[in-house]
This record gives C-alpha cells, sequence and structure tokens, in this order.
C-alpha cells in the first residue's frame, strides 16, 4: 500500500478541490477515537473541535460502528419516500420523546442543518399563513440561500452571494458582554424591532440559538429566550430553537432550551445527532408538523438508514454514558482554567458558554475592541503545538471549546496546557 504524506495529498489538493472550500489544518486525517485525531504522517491533535460539535460520542463511537456496520450490509438505501424502514420511525420516537415539551409531537428527517432550518421555515409559514421570519444579529443557521439570509455575518458566508430570500428580518440579540442589559431589557429591544418594522401578525416564527454558536458563543442574558417564547406564543407565531449546535447534550442537557425551561414550538438538531453521519431533523408540535400535505416534505436521502442506525447507537451511547453529564463536568474544568487564564492575559474579556460549549472572547485590554489576530495567532500556535480549537465570532475574536463528549481528563488537561502556553508566547 503506497502511503501519502499530508504535504503530498494537499499539493494534489489545489489541483482538484474548489478553493472556496476551506480547511483549518493542512494535515489530512488517518484516523480517530476519543477526543484525539492522527494524520496519515502520525502527528496527533488534541480534539477541542469533534468536527464542529457533532463528534459528541466521540470519534469512531463502537456501538456506532456496530450500528453502521450491521446497516450497512442489509440494505444502504431505499428512499423513506418510497420504501420506509423501522429506523427512520424510531429515530422519529426518540427525537419526539427527547425535546422539550409534554405535547404530542412529529418528525421529519434531513442531510444537513440548513436543510432542517429551511423546512422549519416552510412548515412554520405553512401552519400559520405567514411570511416573515424573524432572525438576531450574530445568528448562524447555514450556507443555502433560504439560510444564508437568515444567518448575520457576511465574510465568509455570504460574500457575493446575493440576493438573498426574502421575508426575513434580524433583530438586536442579547450580547451581555457588549449591550450590558438584562434579558428582558434585550426582549424588549427586539420585540421593539418586530413590532415597529415587520409587524406581530406578519410574523411565522422566531428562529434563535438558544446559545448563538459562529456567532461567538452568544449566551443571551438570562430571561432573553422565554420573553421572545411567550412573546411569539401570544402574538401567534412560532418559536423555533435552531439546536443544531446545542443539541445532543452539549450544553449539559439534552437540549439547550431546557436550562430556562423555555419550550421551543419546532426545534432543528442536526450536528451531534448521529456521531458523525449526516442526519438532520425537525422536530415539533404534532398539529404544525401535520399541517403539510402529504408529499410537501421529504427529500432522497434524508432519514438515510444508515444515518438512522448511527444516530440510534448515539443516542443510545448518550444515555448509558450520562454524556450530559459529561459536558457539565467538561464545562466545570474548562471554565475554571479558563477563569484563571482570564486573570493571566487581560486580553481574555469573558469565560462564557455552557457544558462543553464554552469560549473566551479576546479584545485589546481594557476595551471592547475586538482582537482577531490575536486570536488567529493563538489558533496557529495551539495547532502546531498539537491542539486543534476553533475560533467564531462576529470579529473572528472568539475561541471555541467544543470537545467531544468523552473526552479524557488527560486530554481535557493537555489541551489546555497548550492553550495557556500559546497565550503565553503570543499575548
Ligand atoms: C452548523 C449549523 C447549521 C448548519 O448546519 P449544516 O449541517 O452545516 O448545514 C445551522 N444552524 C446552526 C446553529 C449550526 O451550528
Amino acid at each position: 500500500m503506497i502511503v501519502s504524506t499530508s504535504s503530498e495529498i494537499h499539493a494534489r489538493r489545489t489541483g482538484a478541490v474548489a478553493r472556496g472550500v476551506g480547511s483549518v489544518l493542512s494535515s489530512y486525517v488517518d484516523r480517530a477515537s476519543g477526543g484525539t485525531l492522527t494524520d496519515v504522517d502520525g502527528r496527533e491533535w488534541i480534539d477541542f473541535a469533534a468536527g464542529i460539535a457533532v463528534t459528541n460520542v466521540g470519534n469512531s463511537a463502537p456501538a456506532v460502528v456496530a450500528a453502521v456496520r450491521e446497516q450497512v450490509e442489509r440494505f444502504t438505501h431505499t428512499c423513506f419516500m418510497v420504501t420506509p424502514y423501522e429506523s427512520y420511525v424510531a429515530v422519529c420516537e426518540q427525537l419526539n420523546s427527547l425535546t422539550p415539551g409534554g405535547f404530542e409531537k412529529r418528525s421529519a428527517l434531513f442531510n444537513s442543518g440548513a436543510e432542517a432550518v429551511e423546512n422549519a421555515v416552510k412548515i412554520a409559514r405553512y401552519a400559520t399563513g405567514r411570511q416573515a421570519v424573524i432572525v438576531f444579529e450574530h445568528g448562524y443557521h447555514g450556507r443555502t440561500n433560504l439560510t444564508m439570509a437568515l444567518t448575520a455575518k457576511n465574510m465568509p458566508y455570504k460574500h457575493g452571494f446575493g440576493p438573498f430570500a426574502p421575508e426575513v428580518y434580524r433583530a438586536p440579540m442579547s450580547y451581555p458582554l457588549r449591550d450590558g442589559l438584562t434579558g428582558e431589557q434585550a426582549a424588549a429591544r427586539a420585540i421593539d424591532v418586530i413590532t415597529t418594522q415587520v409587524g406581530a401578525q406578519n410574523v411565522a416564527a422566531i428562529v434563535i440559538e438558544p446559545i448563538q454558536g459562529e456567532g461567538g458563543f452568544v449566551v443571551p442574558a438570562p430571561g432573553f429566550l422565554p420573553a421572545l417564547a411567550s412573546w411569539a406564543s401570544a402574538n401567534g407565531a412560532l418559536f423555533v430553537a435552531d439546536e443544531i449546535q446545542t443539541g445532543f447534550c452539549r450544553t449539559g442537557d439534552w437540549f439547550a432550551s431546557e436550562h430556562e425551561q423555555v419550550v421551543p414550538d419546532l426545534i432543528t438538531t442536526a450536528k451531534g445527532i448521529a456521531g458523525g453521519l449526516p442526519l438532520a431533523a425537525v422536530t415539533g408540535r404534532a398539529e404544525v408538523m401535520d399541517a403539510v400535505h402529504v408529499g410537501g416534505l421529504g427529500g432522497t436521502y434524508g432519514g438515510n438508514p444508515i444515518a438512522c442506525a448511527a444516530a440510534l447507537a448515539s443516542i443510545e451511547t448518550m444515555r448509558e454514558l450520562d454524556l450530559a453529564a459529561a459536558a457539565r463536568r467538561i464545562g466545570g474544568v474548562l471554565t475554571e482554567r479558563l477563569t484563571t487564564l482570564a486573570d493571566k492575559y487581560p486580553q481574555i474579556a469573558q469565560v462564557r458558554g455552557r457544558g462543553a460549549m464554552i469560549a473566551i472572547e479576546l479584545t485589546k485590554p481594557g476595551t471592547l475592541d475586538p482582537d482577531p489576530i490575536l486570536t488567529g495567532a493563538v489558533n496557529k500556535v495551539c495547532h502546531a503545538a498539537g491542539l486543534l480549537t476553533l475560533t467564531c465570532g462576529t470579529w473572528g475574536n472568539v475561541f471555541r471549546f467544543l470537545p467531544p463528549l468523552v473526552i479524557s481528563d488527560d486530554e481535557l488537561d493537555r489541551g489546555l496546557t497548550i492553550l495557556d502556553q500559546a497565550l503565553a508566547t503570543t499575548a
């Protein structure tokens, strides 16, 4: 067997892969498990990214591997819209019972997060007979045409790709570090924009991430989400929680909405759902989901049987290993160590997040001026030293930590030591 090195593959890539598809590392993965990635040259990285909050149960989790193997030998695809199979139904049952809300629910399965968000908007418009969709500053919902319209940040997501879908309106977000408002005040500010610029009776849905992901791990002030959800319910609009990044134990509960007892009408999920296989879902109130005519929802691959088998095994693993508790424990370690770093480095303006979804925002010391240059430099030093970290944020000045929920204490500790050293040499 001829084994290529990362630099050989990278040279081929330039001539084969479209430039618009970027990568954080120029090393090519050979294998990954638990909290460690190994490239084709044998170099290792401690994984603080989990493939962007996807491998919550760890990479190649044993139960997922076994379930996929078993399914792939029975059948690989039939299309649920043509000849259905049980695992699709079983995933929907799991979603209906795990998501917040004691009412009757239904689910539909898709391939990607963006596709789930698009379908949530389709369903909300159909069920309410209204068109306007409210989204928020710093929000991220995907890269398709409709979800680009819902996403806030221009570069790299939207620049040059317009025109965007109409009837999408952006309201101000609660961003405690930068606005100093309480949740109630920030909600009143957003609701004022909605009522004066859109009109309550035109709103089909409010679509919001309970904790923003790509936008900078922005945790809204307590009370913000409940106030928006109760405004929606009082005004005939649907409250849609985009839990694609926050879902599946990531924040220490099955879903982040649970933290403030917010009960969304619809929830979108993807990323952590299937241990790395592509799967996404919309789950919500039966009367809303079932409003759509037969045949109105679907897609060739949506709820692929291999992805469904992986999802059932992932959910079982999350239950068995109590990965929600693991996320809370990881969050405790991260927060404590990062708070110590914040005392040491004045560039760390805030440590925030919940569970195993924690970030630090870097600014020029003593100000709120974002420092994306320092953030990028620290990131590069971490990568060179064997820690895979990701940045995020509207200004690119937020470091986010999203380890697999099965990461060992030792890996977590070594990763944080690398981060400390990277800050020491750069800050
Ligand atoms: C990643 C993400 C999406 C888009 O998911 P894809 O699978 O990349 O299409 C949508 N919403 C949120 C909150 C996300 O984090």
